[in-house]
C-alpha cells in the first residue's frame, strides 16, 4: 500500500512538474505553472518521506526547517533587482546537495566494503563532478553579480588551454573510477578538482553573460540531480532532473540566439573585456537634453507612443510609475505599446515579470519580432533605463562586439525620448550612438522620479 503511495506521489509530481514548466512558457499561465510545479515539488517531498528505508526523521526534520528558513527568508527579503544573484546561490544549494549524496554514497559503500557496479559508479561520478563544478561555479556567478568579487572577466595567457586540461585530467580520473571504483585518495581527487574547475570555468566571463551561465550551469545541477535519481534509484529525482537540466540548456540556447552569440564564444568568449573605446567607432554629434515639460507636450499630443524598458527601470522599480503614465496617456486617447527584447534587464522574462506586477495588460506587451515593423509609425518611443537592447550599432556597426545582436529599433520612430540618470553605459560596456543621434532626446534623471514627474506634466498639458 505504502508503495503504491509513493508510485502515485512520484508519478503526480512528475505530472505536474511537466505542466508546470508548459505553463512557465507563456506569462499568462506562468504563475498557475509556478504553483503546479509547487504541489508537484509538495508530492514528491511527501512520497520521499515515505520511504519504509528511513530510520529516523531527526536530521531530516532538521533539514527541512532549516532549508525553509532561508527560503522564506529568500523569499521575503531579496528584491527583484538581486534575483540573478539568488537564482545562482539557489543553484548553489541544490548542486552542492547533489554533490554530497553522492559523495556519502560512495563513503558509505567503501567503508562497509561494498563494490560499486560499473553503472552506478558512472551515474555517481556524473553526480559528484557536476554536482561540484556547478557549487563553485555558482558561487563565483553569485559573487560577481552581487559586486563582491570584480565583474568584468578575468583572463590570463593559455587559461582555456589550461581548464581544458584540468578537465581532461578531472574526466580520466573518473573514467578510471568506473573500471577501478575503489580508490578513496583518487574519488576525492576528482571531487577537489571538479570544485576548483567550477571556479576557473566562471573566472574568464563577464556579468553581462552571467544569465547565459547561470541556466547552463542550472542544466548542469538538473542533470547532477537525474544521476543522483539512478544513483538512489529515484525515479521523481530522475525525471525531474531531467527536466530542469534540459529546459535549463533550451534556455541557455535562447538566450545565446537572442544576443546573436554562440555558446562557445559566451564559454570562452571572454566579452566584456575587450576595449570599448572605439568600438562605436567615432561617434557623429552630441547628446541633446531635453526638458520634462517638452515631453510631457510631446507624449501628450502624440498617436502612439511605445514603451521600451530595460535594466534601468528593474533597478528604478518604476513599472508602476509607467504603467500609471501609460494609463494617462491611453486617456488622452494615445495608442500605448511596450516593446520587450528578449534579454532587457538581466534575466530572461524580467521585463514581463515587472510589468506584470504592475498589471500592465499583456495584450499590450509586443515581442521583438512584432514591434519592429511598428517603429517607424511610432511618435515617440520612451525608452525606459534600457541601453544595450536599443544600440544600433548591433545593426549598424560589423566591428562592434555586439554586432548581429537582434534590437529594438527605436531610432527609427519619429522621436526618441531616453530616461537615464547619466552617462552609464550599459552591461555590455558599450557607447551608444543612438543617444548621439538628432531623433533623440535625453531626459536625466531615476526612471521611477521622471515617469512620476510626467504623469503630473500630461496631466496638466
Ligand atoms: P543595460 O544595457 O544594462 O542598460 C541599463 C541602463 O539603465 C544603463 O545604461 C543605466 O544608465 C540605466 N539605469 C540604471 N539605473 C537606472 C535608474 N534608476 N533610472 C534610469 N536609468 C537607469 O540594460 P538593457 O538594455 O536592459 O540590456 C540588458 C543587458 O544584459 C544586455 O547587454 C544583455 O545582453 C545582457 N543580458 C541579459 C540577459 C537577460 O536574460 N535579460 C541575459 C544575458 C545578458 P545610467 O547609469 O546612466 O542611469
Amino acid at each position: 500500500m505504502q508503495t503504491y503511495f509513493i508510485e502515485f506521489s512520484y508519478l503526480l509530481a512528475s505530472i505536474l512538474f511537466i505542466l508546470g514548466l508548459k505553463g512557465l512558457s507563456h506569462p499568462e499561465t506562468a504563475k498557475r505553472g509556478m504553483h503546479l510545479a509547487e504541489f508537484g515539488m509538495l508530492m514528491a517531498i511527501i512520497g520521499t518521506l515515505m520511504h519504509h528505508e528511513i530510520m529516523t526523521y531527526t536530521w531530516i526534520i532538521t533539514g527541512l526547517v532549516i532549508g525553509s528558513l532561508v527560503g522564506l527568508a529568500m523569499g521575503v527579503w531579496v528584491p527583484m533587482t538581486a534575483m540573478p544573484q539568488r537564482t545562482a546561490l539557489s543553484h548553489a544549494f541544490g548542486a552542492f546537495a547533489a554533490a554530497l549524496v553522492g559523495i556519502s554514497e560512495f563513503y558509505r559503500v567503501y567503508i562497509t566494503g561494498g563494490h560499486l557496479e560499473r553503472i552506478t559508479m558512472s551515474a555517481l561520478g556524473f553526480e559528484v563532478m557536476l554536482g561540484a563544478l556547478t557549487t563553485t561555479g555558482s558561487l563565483l556567478a553569485f559573487a560577481k553579480l552581487q559586486g563582491m568579487v570584480r565583474g568584468t572577466p578575468m583572463t590570463y595567457k593559455g587559461q582555456n588551454i589550461f581548464n581544458m586540461a584540468l578537465l581532461a585530467v578531472t574526466i580520466s580520473i573518473f573514467i578510471y573510477l568506473i573500471f577501478v571504483p575503489g580508490s578513496m585518495a583518487l574519488f576525492f581527487t576528482m571531487v577537489g578538482l571538479a570544485f576548483i574547475f567550477g571556479l576557473l570555468l566562471v573566472m574568464p566571463i563577464g556579468s553581462a553573460d552571467m544569465p547565459v551561465v547561470m541556466s547552463l550551469l542550472n542544466s548542469y545541477a538538473g542533470l547532477a540531480s537525474a544521476a543522483t535519481g539512478f544513483v538512489l534509484n529515484n525515479k521523481v529525482l530522475i525525471i525531474a532532473g531531467t527536466l530542469d537540466g534540459f529546459s535549463g540548456f533550451i534556455l541557455s540556447i535562447l538566450m545565446c540566439r537572442a544576443m546573436n552569440r554562440s555558446m562557445t564564444n559566451v564559454l570562452f568568449g571572454a566579452f566584456g573585456s575587450v576595449a570599448t573605446t572605439g568600438a562605436a567607432g567615432e561617434l557623429q554629434g552630441s547628446m541633446r537634453e531635453v526638458s520634462l515639460e517638452d515631453v510631457a507636450t510631446q507624449l501628450a499630443y502624440a498617436n502612439k507612443v511605445v514603451f521600451v524598458p530595460g535594466y534601468g527601470l528593474a533597478t528604478a522599480q518604476a513599472q508602476h510609475a509607467v504603467r500609471e503614465l501609460a494609463d494617462v496617456l491611453e486617456k488622452r486617447g494615445v495608442t500605448v505599446k511596450y516593446g520587450i527584447h528578449p534579454v532587457a534587464g538581466r534575466m530572461p522574462g524580467h521585463m514581463n515579470v515587472l510589468l506584470a506586477e504592475a498589471n500592465v495588460p499583456y495584450s499590450s506587451l509586443y515581442e521583438l519580432e512584432q514591434i519592429n515593423p511598428e517603429f517607424p509609425s511610432t511618435d515617440v518611443s520612451v525608452v525606459v533605463g534600457a541601453n544595450d537592447v536599443v544600440n544600433p550599432d548591433a545593426r549598424e556597426n560589423p566591428a562592434s562586439p555586439i554586432a548581429g545582436m537582434p534590437i529594438l529599433d527605436v531610432d527609427r520612430s519619429k522621436s526618441v525620448v531616453v530616461l537615464k540618470r547619466g552617462q552609464g553605459k550599459g552591461f555590455s560596456g558599450l557607447e551608444n550612438p543612438l543617444f548621439f543621434k538628432p531623433v533623440t532626446g535625453m531626459l536625466y534623471g531615476d526612471a521611477k522620479d521622471t515617469l512620476t514627474r510626467l504623469v503630473q506634466a500630461v496631466q496638466h498639458a
